[in-house]
């Protein structure tokens, strides 16, 4: 199938069911509905001249236009390419250059983006940029009144690109990667059916579609079962999205676990009727077992999922199943979907480790992206001629085929030469009362190389932890290399827009006040 023809399929199953609702602005749509409004975009996109192979981009935060877009651009064949909304004038630029994009969407505005203004800003020095069509502006209703006239979308195959999706941006700069229909439906399709949706189900998305958690684990997950999507905010807002959850009565919510988290912090948690919810998604950063117990426990997710991906294997290579025991959904990121393959290998042989030990961990299947945009070098560092995707996040393959993930390579501390994995002290932090969130980071010494320090987010901002509160803590519990000899205390982190961590940031910020 292609992202069309999998819509026509759902339109032609569940015309009547509820497809999409954006609650901000309480708009709602059935899949009958839904499939025309996409036609009528789509329509209109190719009476502006967007033909099959065009680049057009969408930078805005989560909107109902943003899933039609999404739709109707796969519908024309023509090459959506996501743009993080946190971007400033500068970085738009450079994608709108980067991929060439003809026809932006954005949004006009939201929180501290004036994304109308950046745009005029850096729109004349971006020559093949032709049009700006704004979500609630004049110029998205003067858009839909074009129609195709005679045009009609060119053929199809399932294996071309419609999709530039960039990275989070965790480690460095954003990588674009390009995707194709089977990359991205298919991955929709077997993590949906993981979970095992059906038309009954109605997922609460609180994570950005401009990534691919929210539009392929979210959207294509959700039309290829019939489900319907419900978007609670233009951006993540724990108080909205558990009110979005109880007036909708979603089955299902999404997060990375930083959101989770924010949510059961809420001081009027409790006051949230939960009991619809049934499953969920947790993916995108390491998911913390305390934080997993809670979820299942208090947010009444019994049949929670773990995800692990990334963007550039569109994005899901393993997941918990619905009947696994929480023993293996709070240990692991679960088994490796179906026609996808991994294996754990020496980064400096390249052979493949034993089960039970950590090495790199690489994977292969349909989900391999076809290439980071226009940049053949990167994409040979990442993919090899055996068509391996080569992850740079380290894992062990356990004995009983579950994976675990250890941490990213890049992350990992070399402490007087012993090997420490942020991941495993941040684990055994959790269960710290006085400690609310957690990230642990080397930065360097000149004695060990690299020392480890512990930023704190502390449950009472007016009884933080101490040093000594943290080395007592760990006292006898954890090797006495793993014990952080340093704590910042702070009151936020560092993010990408996708809801990770910039450890970088925070190794920069700390690294040269020792
Ligand atoms: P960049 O590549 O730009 O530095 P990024 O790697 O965070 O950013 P994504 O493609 O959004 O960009 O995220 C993929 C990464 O997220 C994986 O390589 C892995 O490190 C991490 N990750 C995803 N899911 C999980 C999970 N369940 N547990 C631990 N880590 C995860
Ligand atoms: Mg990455």
């Amino acid at each position: 199938d292609t992202i069309g023809t999998n819509l026509d399929r759902a339109v032609a199953s569940w015309p009547g069911r509820e497809a999409l609702v954006d609650v901000p602005t309480g708009r709602r749509w059935t899949y009958a509905e839904f499939g025309a409004d996409v036609e009528k975009l789509a329509s209109a996109l190719l009476g502006s001249g967007v033909a099959k192979g065009d680049r057009v981009g969408i930078w805005a935060v989560n909107c109902a236009e943003w899933v039609l877009v999404q739709y109707a651009t796969a519908r024309i064949g023509a090459i959506m390419v996501t743009i993080n909304p946190a971007y400033r004038a500068h970085e738009v630029e450079y994608v709108l250059r980067q991929a060439g994009i003809s026809l932006l969407f954005a949004s006009l505005a939201h929180k501290t983006s004036d994304y109308r203004a950046m745009v005029e800003q850096v729109g004349p020095d971006c020559p093949e940029l032709r049009e700006t069509v704004y979500f609630g502006d004049a110029s998205w209703d003067a858009l839909l009144t074009r129609t195709a006239g005679g045009l009609r979308p060119a053929g199809q195959s399932c294996d071309e690109p419609v999709n530039i999706q960039y990275t989070s941006g965790t480690t460095g700069f954003p990588k674009g990667a390009t995707l194709s229909h089977h990359n991205i439906l298919n991955n929709g399709y077997f993590v949906g059916e993981a979970i095992g949706y059906t038309e009954q189900d109605r997922i609460c998305v609180p994570v950005p579609f401009y990534h691919c958690f929210g539009m392929v684990m979210g959207n294509l997950a959700a039309t290829s079962h019939g489900a319907c999507m419900v978007i609670p905010a233009p951006s993540f807002d724990p108080a909205a999205t558990l009110r979005a959850v109880q007036e909708e009565r979603c089955t299902s919510l999404y997060g990375v676990p930083t959101m989770f988290i924010a949510e059961l912090n809420l001081p009027d948690f409790a006051s949230y009727d939960l009991s619809t919810l049934r499953t969920g998604i947790m993916a995108g950063s390491p998911c913390p077992v305390e934080v997993m117990k809670r979820v299942v426990a208090e947010m009444n997710m019994a049949e929670v999922s773990i995800c692990y991906g990334m963007t550039e294997t569109s994005p899901v290579s393993t997941q918990t199943r619905r009947d696994d025991d929480l023993e293996h959904r709070t240990g692991t990121v679960g088994r490796v979907l179906p026609h996808v393959e991994v294996k754990v290998v020496d980064p400096a042989t390249g052979l493949t480790t034993p089960r039970g030990t950590a090495g790199e961990l690489c994977t292969r299947g349909y989900g391999v992206m076809l290439g980071y945009w226009n940049e053949p070098e990167k994409t040979a560092e990442a993919v090899d001629a055996g068509r391996w995707m080569h992850t740079g996040d380290l894992a062990v393959m356990r004995e009983d085929g579950y994976l675990q993930i250890v941490g990213r390579i890049k992350d990992m501390i070399i402490r007087g030469g012993e090997n420490v994995y942020p991941r495993e002290i941040e684990e055994f932090l959790y269960g710290y009362e006085k400690i609310a969130d957690v990230q642990v980071v080397g930065v360097p010494d000149e004695r060990y190389g690299e020392e480890i320090l512990a930023c704190v987010i502390p449950r009472d901002p007016a009884d933080p932890p101490t040093l000594e509160d943290i080395a007592d803590f760990c006292r006898d519990r954890l090797a006495h290399y793993k014990i952080p000899r340093r704590v910042e205390i702070l009151t936020e982190f560092p993010m990408t827009v996708s809801g990770k961590v910039r450890k970088v940031e925070l190794r920069q910020r700390f690294g040269d006040t020792a």
